[in-house]
């Protein structure tokens, strides 16, 4: 048994905003990660490499904000964050703050691979990126109109096209993982969610794996994907009782979202509160499912 899902983010959209050639083009992006990460499960690949290639396969596709494709903060420049976690063994890493990396996701992995420490910010985690050999790119590269946009005309819009995967492998085993170019227009130095063990990223073999997206700082404020884990350990409620929970909470704070995850018996939820989430997940014979808006 093994499955994979994903989100490219939770947003406030109806089909009325998105044209069908936009939509089209997102249902690709979301196939193509979906199937960089099923590949790896299929062949018998770990559950955090199938997260891992699902990740980089949307932080090198520009319509995410994640990697390329990342949000501006208030002053023009991106400022990247990403996570992930194991299932088995409860080791983690993240990083927050870099800029110019192309996969944020890869020096995650590095600092939970490589190092002693958990989560790196700044000059010292990019630092820590180049010797790892990762790589950079310039400005031009990490520029989309469609974020520069949204930087100029809604400066107070949110973009939260963040992404995010979780999967459960042939061995049993689970992971998470999430990357962001956080909130458009956020003032440099923010950390949102995303890179926060047990706020935006979990994953516990005895539980879930889950990955959010959303108003960062209400899923920081309620603990988010820590709470979805605890319920289903302390409380033994359902996979997608347990997500809608905890939305309930962040939506009774204000806050808007998706969260994604999946149980060791291979249970998916993919549940948001907001107008759509870009999501997707496949399970071992091929079935699955790929969606942008609400479908009650
Ligand atoms: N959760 C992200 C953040 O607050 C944004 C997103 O989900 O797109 O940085």
């Amino acid at each position: 048994m093994f499955v994979i899902a994903i989100h490219g983010g939770a947003e406030p959209l109806t089909p009325a905003d998105l044209s069908e050639a936009e939509q089209k083009q997102y249902l690709q992006g979301l196939d193509e990660a979906l199937t960089a990460g099923y590949d790896v499960l299929e062949s018998g690949g770990t559950a955090l490499d199938a997260v891992t290639a699902a990740v980089m396969a949307m932080e090198n596709n520009v319509l995410f904000n994640a990697g390329r494709g990342a949000a501006f903060t208030a002053a023009g420049t991106h400022e990247l964050e990403a996570a992930l976690m194991r299932g088995d063994t409860l080791e983690a890493g993240c990083a927050a703050g870099v800029v110019n990396l192309r996969n944020p996701v890869l020096l995650a992995r590095a600092v939970m691979e490589k190092t002693e420490h958990v989560l790196m910010v700044g000059s010292g985690a990019e630092e820590f990126a180049r010797e790892q050999g990762l790589e950079f790119d310039s400005d031009d590269y990490f520029f989309s109109e469609k974020k520069a946009e949204e930087l100029q005309e809604k400066q107070e819009a949110v973009t939260r096209d963040t992404i995010g995967a979780v999967a459960l492998d042939r061995h049993g085993n689970l992971a998470a993982a999430t990357s962001t170019g956080g909130l458009t227009g956020q003032l440099p130095g923010r950390v949102g969610d995303t890179a926060i063990i047990g706020v935006g990223t979990y994953a516990n073999n005895d539980t879930c794996a889950v990955s959010c997206t959303g108003d960062g700082e209400f899923f920081i404020r309620t603990v988010a994907a820590y709470d979805v884990s605890c319920q289903i350990g302390y409380q033994q409620r359902s996979l997608k009782e347990a997500c809608r929970s905890v939305l309930d909470k962040i939506a009774a704070l204000g806050g808007e979202g998706g969260i994604i995850a999946v149980t060791p018996a291979g249970e998916v939820a993919l549940e948001f509160n907001s107008g759509s989430m870009f999501r997707g997940w496949r399970s071992e014979n091929g079935k699955g499912d790929i969606r942008i808006f609400r479908t009650e």
